[in-house]
């Protein structure tokens, strides 16, 4: 008899009973306290991660569910709850990380389950505890107020009213005078706003210095690496990544940004020529939303072995909400269901060739889920810190570029080089907002003005070729107020950019070697977030961006390609 395959739209959701859960986990931290043996610790530490996972569970699906139909009201009370109940449980979460870690069986427990769960809620322990309970609620409160004024920010182009996110395909637009009046529509609304953008940004900046003094730190820099979970590297290794992006990078961007000025036939590239790569308009995939999904199909197919059972699940799970429609959320994601071991790919098409980019992407981070929830037993190990994490992400659009001339037809080569030019002209954008927050909270007395005036010297120094054709609020450094991590995920943007300089290792691997790649690209996979950052590129067979030399190394391939392609003719 066959087994019916059950869909996520059957997935059961039920909301979990709050007082309930508080005193199964204070009964199982008491039995924990009072265990006479290892065994007996192990076997409770695993009753915790079911439990966790039947919590995750349902947020995962209530999550999805409301982002897809923002609509549906029962699931816009059940968002609610989970925004309300996820505080209290990083409190749970903090109380069990302290009985862990005083357990007098530590050593068999490491023995067990490896020393990295150790070090993960030893960071998770030092970055909460109750004395800024009251400031983390301040602290969301203030990114709330962040987004809330960028989604209703409303600007005029062509005597039209629209939105941020609607002047973005303008901002491209093949019309220079168009694109020039987007661009400045868009920036003038922060422009208009500085004020409120100033004093959300100020007080962030010192509420995260006072949360960080209260826990010990000196000030929130380390807070905030130990927040993002890193356990093997700090500030000092970063700004050496950044000089030797300064040295190896920068030149290579500025190069490409040379090319696009050419290839345009302009005299100069001005800051909203940015978006705007070809004559002949930017690659787009040919077909439609379903017929790049069934090339997907195709691609997983002949990518082969556990990538193929992985997509087969994905499909005929209906693991994935793809297409663009009337009041589901914007963005794209990929989720976890750990009771269904269901990845889940949510993204909103839109006809460009970020469509192919986000299936390719966000199905890099679903077969890491996928794979590492076969091979991790807890809870922990199953998400990489996220410079790792999007190591997976990024090096599966590279790895799937064999398979780019089913999507985009005559378009592909085109896409490839824009794909991997755009990867590189990234990277110093990356280091400029990084280093940008590492000034800011070394010197968080700094006024709001002594702030802009330093963002735009850093960006001169990793982005000299970009020209502001006398946009004064842009060169008074106001560029970083659209980037939403800097007020809501600090210190995060630098992630992107190391696992950036991995996927291009991966791609030239892939080239070279693409059997051999898709097995040390699953082991990576498999080992999902059971070891730190270091390690898992030990995994990976990739290089340490941290060592001297290591970015030259890398960059180096592909300039060479770069070099080879006659981006005139695309
Ligand atoms: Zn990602």
């Amino acid at each position: 008899m066959s087994k019916e395959v059950k869909k996520f739209k059957d997935y059961e959701y039920k909301r979990p009973q709050s007082e309930e859960l508080k005193s199964k986990i204070g009964k199982l931290l008491e039995v924990f306290n009072q265990a006479n043996s290892a065994n007996e610790q192990i076997n409770l530490i695993m009753e915790f991660n079911e439990a966790e996972k039947d919590i995750m569970t349902m947020k995962s699906i209530a999550q999805i569910r409301h982002d897809i139909n923002t609509k549906d009201e029962f699931y816009e009370k059940e968002n609610n709850f989970w925004d309300e109940f996820m505080p209290q449980l990083m409190s749970y979460k903090a109380m069990y990380a302290k009985t862990v870690l005083a357990s007098k069986f530590r050593n068999e427990l490491e023995k067990k389950f490896g020393k990295h769960l150790f070090t993960k809620i030893e960071l998770e322990s030092k970055i909460f505890n109750q004395s800024i309970a009251e400031d983390m609620i301040e602290e969301n409160k203030l990114v709330s107020e962040y987004h809330k004024l960028v989604a209703i920010g409303k600007v005029k182009v062509g005597g039209k009213e629209m939105t941020l996110n609607e002047v973005t395909p303008l901002r491209e637009s093949k019309d220079r005078k168009i694109r020039k009046e987007a661009n400045e529509a868009y920036f003038g609304y922060f422009a208009d706003n500085v004020e409120k953008f100033d004093k959300i940004y100020d007080e962030l900046v010192k509420l995260r210095t006072k949360m960080a003094k209260k826990l010990g730190y000196e000030n929130f820099v380390q807070m905030a690496y130990d927040r993002m979970g890193r356990s093997d590297y700090s500030a000092k290794e970063v700004a050496g990544y950044r000089k030797q992006i300064l040295d190896s990078v920068v030149p290579v961007a500025s190069e490409l940004k040379k090319r696009q000025k050419e290839r345009l036939g302009y005299d100069k590239l001005y800051y909203y020529d940015d978006g705007f790569k070809f004559n002949s308009g930017n690659a787009t995939p040919k077909g439609s939303a379903d017929e790049i999904m069934q090339n997907g199909i195709k691609m997983f197919d002949e990518l082969g072995g556990d990538l193929k059972t992985f997509f087969d699940f994905m499909h005929s799970h209906e693991l994935f909400d793809v297409l663009g429609r009337d009041a589901k959320k914007a963005g794209g994601y990929c989720t976890f269901i750990p009771n269904y071991n269901s990845p889940f790919i949510y993204a909103n098409f839109n006809g460009t060739d970020h469509d192919v980019k986000v299936l390719t992407h966000e199905s890099g981070h679903a077969f890491q889920i996928y794979s590492s929830s076969k091979k991790q037993e807890i809870i922990e190990y199953l998400w990489p810190t996220m410079d790792a994490a999007e190591i997976h992400s990024m090096s599966m659009e590279f790895i799937t570029w064999r398979w780019m001339d089913l999507f985009f037809k005559d378009d592909s080569e085109k896409y490839k080089f824009s794909h991997i030019a755009g990867a590189v002209e990234f990277i110093p954008y990356g280091a400029t907002i990084d280093e940008f927050q590492h000034v800011v909270y070394e010197n968080p007395e700094m006024t709001p003005l002594e702030r802009r005036k330093a963002f735009r010297k850093i960006e001169k120094k990793y982005m000299p070729h970009i020209d502001y054709a006398g946009n004064e609020f842009l060169e008074s450094g106001g560029l970083f107020f659209r980037q939403l991590h800097v007020f809501a995920v600090p210190f995060y943007y630098i992630d992107y950019t190391l696992a950036q300089v991995c996927a291009l290792q991966f791609w030239k691997k892939s080239r070279d070697n693409r059997e051999n790649t898709m097995k040390v690209y699953s082991n990576l996979c498999n080992a999902g977030g059971s070891k730190p950052f270091l390690e898992l590129l030990k995994i990976g067979e990739l290089n340490n961006p941290f060592v001297d030399g290591a970015i030259k190394k890398t960059v180096e391939p592909v300039i060479e390609y770069l070099n080879r392609v006659d981006d005139k003719k695309l």
